[in-house]
């Protein structure tokens, strides 16, 4: 069995990532952190297309909860290991930095950053061992041009894709590629508060992108072709400066 993990699985950008990995043949880890109606519902429409999926709640912000259960599904499934993992899950809790509170720095670091370090380092070991892997980052456009108001997560993204470079020069000769993905704005629940219309006249294709394309892209960067691609970031933004 091929298996795909998918941080952040329930919904936006992460459940197209599933059903679109699911679509390619992978058995999928949907993760999730609390919302149990929208992942059965990521699950559900995986196995409405005929293909196979199992949830996997724990909260990416938590070490310990990573050890306890990615840990235990890793110590238990020696027969099968991740292929492919998308470190998706991610929040935004914006403020200008002079007003920031410590809470909203830390969660935000936590979730997007330390997620990235502590999920990927457990499930590197089986990609190294078996000389195969794909990662795949979930960045954003805020990682790469800064966004006022964003500083803890423009702090966060690029942190993630300094990573990702460093660790795919690391893992180069053992088959494992690491790339990022930097979303410019894509319609999804984190970005429903947003004016549309009004940011579509900064967009070159004048609209939002859909976590469909988004999914594209992803499957793309984890596909066994894309062996010779690594420590690169890719803008899926429609256009947008970055
Ligand atoms: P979303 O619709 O808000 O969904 C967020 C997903 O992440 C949900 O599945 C959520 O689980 C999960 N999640 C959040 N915190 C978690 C935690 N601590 N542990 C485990 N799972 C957690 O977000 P999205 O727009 O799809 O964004 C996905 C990724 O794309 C994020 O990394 C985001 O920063 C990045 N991105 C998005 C955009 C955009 O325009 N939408 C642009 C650039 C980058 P629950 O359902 O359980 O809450």
């Amino acid at each position: 069995m091929k298996c795909t993990l998918i941080t952040g699985g329930s919904r936006g950008i992460g459940r197209a990532i599933c059903i679109k990995m699911a679509a390619l043949g992978y058995h999928i880890l949907i993760n999730y952190k609390t919302n149990n109606d929208e992942a059965e519902k990521t699950l559900s429409l995986i196995e409405r297309a005929g293909g196979t999926a199992e949830l996997l709640q724990f909260d990416v912000a938590d070490r310990e909860q990573i050890h306890a259960i990615l840990g235990k599904w890793i110590t238990g499934n020696t027969e099968n290991y991740i292929e492919v993992l998308v470190n998706n899950a991610g929040i935004t809790d914006d403020s200008l930095m002079a007003w920031m509170a410590d809470e909203q720095w830390d969660s935000v670091l936590k979730t997007n950053l330390d997620s990235f370090f502590y999920v990927t380092r457990l499930v590197l070991n089986s990609m190294l061992s078996r000389k195969y892997g794909r990662i795949v980052n979930v960045v954003s456009l805020s990682g790469l041009k800064g966004l006022a108001g964003q500083t803890n997560y423009s702090a966060a993204k690029a942190g993630v894709i300094g990573a990702t470079k460093a660790l795919a020069q690391e893992v180069g000769r053992q088959g494992i590629t690491v790339n990022a993905l930097a979303p410019g704005f894509i319609k999804t629940d984190m970005t429903a508060d947003l004016n549309e219309k009004e940011l579509n006249a900064f967009i070159p294709v004048k609209r939002f992108g859909l976590p469909e394309e988004v999914a594209y892209a992803a499957a793309f960067l984890a596909s066994p072709e894309a062996a010779y691609i690594t420590g690169q970031v890719l803008s899926v933004n429609g256009g947008l400066y970055s």
